[in-house]
Formats: C-alpha cells, sequence, structure tokens
C-alpha cells in the first residue's frame, strides 16, 4: 500500500478540514497519511479522531520554513505531537512572526492600491497559521486576481512588490528540536534550496550530519528523473527517500492526495523506515 507524507488542512493553507482530509485519504486507498501544517499541530486532534474509525494511520507533523548557509528550505517534521514540548513551544513563537509579517505585507499592499484588511485575510484562514495563501485568497475576493498563484506573481512570491520576511529557525535548530520533541525530520521539495547537485548533495551532508532523517524524493512536481536522481543521492548518504503530495485543496488545483498529479506513488516502506529513527 502506498502512503502521503505530506499533506495540508485548513489548520495552516489548505482548504480541506483535517477531517475531510483524513476521510479522503482513507477512501483512496492510502494506509497513512502524514498531516504536515505549516507552524501549527492544531489540526492533528480532529485528523486523529476522524483516522481513530478509520483503516488508515495518521501520522502528526508540522512544516518548516527555515535557514540554512543563507538558503532557505522547508523541513517536515513527523512524530511531533501536540502539546508543549521542546519544538511545539517554538511554533508558538513562529507562529507569531507570521501575524507581525502579514500585517506588515497588507500595508504594503494598501500602499500599492490593493485596500484588503487583516480581516479580510483571516476570514480566509480555518486556523491559527496564517500566511501568504489567506492574503492571496483576500486579494482574490477583491477581485485583484483570478486565484492564489497570480496572486504570488507579482506582490507576494519570496522577493516579490509585498514580500516581507519572517522570523525562521535555522536548519539546524529544526532538526534539533523535532530530535528533542521525539520526532524525525526530512527535506521538503528539495530542489527549491537552489543550487547545482554538487551543492545540494554537501548541503544534504552538512543536514544529514546535524540529524537529518531524510529527503523528500517523491514529490508531486519532479518529473521521473528528478526523482530518481534524489533517490540515488538519498542511498548514497544513507537518507530515507520520503515523499508527499504537498495537498493544498482547492489551494494547489489538480493536486490529490496520494497521487500527487497522477504518478505518485509513497511506499509503505518510507514511513517505516522514518519510524526506525525515531530518537
Ligand atoms: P507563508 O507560509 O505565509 O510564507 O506562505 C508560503 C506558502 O504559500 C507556501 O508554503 C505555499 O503553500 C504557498 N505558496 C507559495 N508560492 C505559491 C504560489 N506561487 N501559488 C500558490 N501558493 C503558493
Ligand atoms: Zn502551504
Ligand atoms: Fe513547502
Ligand atoms: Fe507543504
Amino acid at each position: 500500500m502506498a502512503v502521503d507524507l505530506h499533506v495540508h488542512s485548513s489548520a495552516s493553507d489548505g482548504t480541506d478540514a483535517p477531517g475531510v482530509v483524513v476521510a479522503k485519504a482513507t477512501a483512496l486507498g492510502l494506509s497513512a497519511i502524514a498531516l504536515t501544517d505549516h507552524d501549527t499541530l492544531s489540526g492533528i486532534p480532529e485528523a486523529r479522531a476522524a483516522a481513530a474509525a478509520l483503516p488508515i494511520v495518521l501520522v502528526p507533523g508540522v512544516e518548516l520554513s527555515v535557514d540554512h548557509a543563507k538558503r532557505k528550505i522547508h523541513m517536515l517534521a513527523y512524530f511531533i505531537e501536540p502539546g508543549p514540548g521542546p519544538l511545539q513551544d517554538r511554533l508558538a513563537s513562529l507562529r507569531a512572526g507570521r501575524t507581525v509579517r502579514n500585517e506588515i505585507i497588507v500595508e504594503r499592499l494598501n500602499d500599492l492600491g490593493y485596500p484588503i484588511t487583516m480581516d479580510d485575510v483571516l476570514r480566509h484562514a480555518g486556523g491559527d497559521a496564517v500566511g501568504r495563501p489567506h492574503i492571496a485568497d483576500a486579494l482574490v475576493e477583491a477581485g485583484a486576481f483570478a486565484g492564489r498563484s497570480e496572486a504570488f506573481v507579482d506582490l507576494l512570491s519570496d522577493g516579490g512588490k509585498a514580500y516581507v520576511e519572517r522570523e525562521r529557525l535555522t536548519a539546524v535548530d529544526a532538526i534539533e528540536l523535532a530530535a528533542q520533541s521525539g520526532g524525525v525530520t526530512s527535506i521538503a521539495h528539495p530542489l527549491t534550496i537552489g543550487g547545482d547537485a554538487a551543492s545540494l548533495r554537501s548541503t544534504f551532508g552538512e543536514l544529514r550530519d546535524a540529524g537529518l532523517a531524510g529527503i523528500e524524493v517523491s514529490y508531486s512536481e519532479y518529473p521521473p528523473a528528478i526523482r530518481s536522481q534524489l533517490a540515488a543521492v538519498a542511498a548514497e548518504l544513507g537518507l530515507v527517500a520520503t515523499g508527499g503530495s504537498d495537498y493544498h485543496g482547492t489551494g494547489k488545483p489538480g493536486l490529490e492526495i496520494g497521487t500527487g498529479r497522477g504518478d505518485l506513488v509513497v511506499p509503505d516502506t518510507a514511513l517505516e523506515e522514518l519510524q526506525a529513527r525515531r530518537p
């Protein structure tokens, strides 16, 4: 059977409620999914309650935006339980950093002639991790753009006209905090780090030495040749080849849970290997 180790819900910027995500994953025949909302575990209790009545395993997770050597990385942390803990406690300050950043983005947008308010943004957020996708939703509602992606192009993407940085952990801190919380980490969509194959490989090696467990080899948006190359690097470095769809509901049209754009298959062994690396 297959799993999906990268799924978002309305607890962050996905559009399906956590329980709906679990029900859909079960209907699609998956044996397990990891709910990996951005900077929050608030969807886990609902997802877990839904999974308890269904033949599916729910892995509690979170996706973090981190820095390493001046590059931005998305880090997936697995087996992180809601409640107090080393990584859990840091999530609250990361979410507070989002609030400050979102307000500045809205001010910039107002200066650029888009008259949206924080209330407009918050109406599109279903949970406690509010971000640029919800700001994009407010812009779409105001009639300024056709969809989220269009709002990102000039305004909200990194370096865009209304882009504002926010507080991030370093990759090494994220790996260590996750381990202290009983979890393991994998680099999400590793090509977004940028650079050539040699520099990617050395980044993976550095972070493996810091305790990284895996890299996301099977990612919806990666063609078969990239997935094979990443699998080879993971094997060479002794990293687990993880995978996931990065499902966001209607927030990323055309992406399905489990199968991504139709050709994604993440084997059960990916989750078993992550389990085996738990501290
Ligand atoms: P934030 O977490 O507030 O910094 O927003 C980043 C999130 O926005 C990413 O994790 C994606 O889910 C989403 N995102 C980034 N680029 C785009 C895009 N071009 N179109 C739609 N969503 C995007
Ligand atoms: Zn997202
Ligand atoms: Fe990501
Ligand atoms: Fe994601």
